[in-house]
């Protein structure tokens, strides 16, 4: 009998291995992060008819005309956040399919992630379960408020470009913790949030696609 999980087999280790190559090949330098790449199953959190496609550098629709990130701005936003540094506690805003929170789960202690859509946050608690990801909290709510009851993080990572930066996520974000964000509507770029005793340091990286951070909730 075959499952999802067999899926596309020994292909699918495979092609993960390319992956992680090409990620090498374009300057990814974290191994402990390329190795958890070359771990997780991406094929599972993209809807079956693309999984053949799941491990090529593109991002991906995931329905609710939302996409999941390509595998080179996963990992590179992953390795600005770690600055190889062990993560304790990280918020994503923004789960979508769950990848790059599943990602997320195999480098930090703990992964906080809110997302607005509620049948998405179903999808990636079923795919949790299933791969044995218990050290994820799913929020269903409006990422921009952060999750305050379960500050401070040394981590913040938003998925979906917004505006400006929330107040309220850098409020909490510790001291010495790193956000990463991508910040603009058309034209975005990504944003390295510094948090210091005396505020916050802002570093802007490279230019970005991502959709639009939505404010509410919808079930
Ligand atoms: N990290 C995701 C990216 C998904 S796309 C992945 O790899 O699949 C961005 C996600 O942000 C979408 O799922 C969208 O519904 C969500 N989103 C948009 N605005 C939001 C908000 N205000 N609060 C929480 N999530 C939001």
């Amino acid at each position: 009998m075959t499952s999802r999980f067999d899926g596309i087999g020994m292909t699918s280790m495979r092609t993960r291995s390319r992956m992680v190559e090409r990620l090498r090949e374009r300057g990814i330098r974290d191994e402990e992060l390329l190795a958890v790449m070359g771990s997780v199953p991406r094929h599972l959190f993209v809807d079956e008819a693309l999984a053949s496609r799941a491990y090529e550098d593109i991002p991906l629709p995931l329905g609710f005309g939302q996409t999941i990130s390509s595998p080179y701005t996963v990992a590179r936003m992953t390795e600005v956040l770690r600055n190889g540094r062990a993560l304790k506690k990280v918020l994503e805003v923004g789960t979508g399919c769950g990848y790059q929170t599943a990602v997320l789960a195999r480098l930090a202690k703990e992964v906080y992630s809110v997302e607005r859509i509620g049948e998405l946050l179903k999808r990636a608690r079923t795919i949790f379960r299933d791969l044995r990801i218990y050290n994820v909290r799913l929020k269903h709510g409006d990422g921009q408020q952060g999750i305050p009851e379960a500050a401070p993080f040394d981590g913040i990572i938003v998925t979906a470009a917004i505006p400006h930066v929330p107040r309220a996520l850098t409020e909490q974000l510790e001291v010495g913790g790193r956000m990463v964000l991508p910040l603009g509507a058309q034209e975005q770029v990504l944003y390295l949030i510094e948090r210091t005793e005396c505020g916050a340091r802002e570093t802007v990286l490279e230019s970005v696609k991502f959709v639009p951070l939505v404010p509410g909730v919808v079930s």
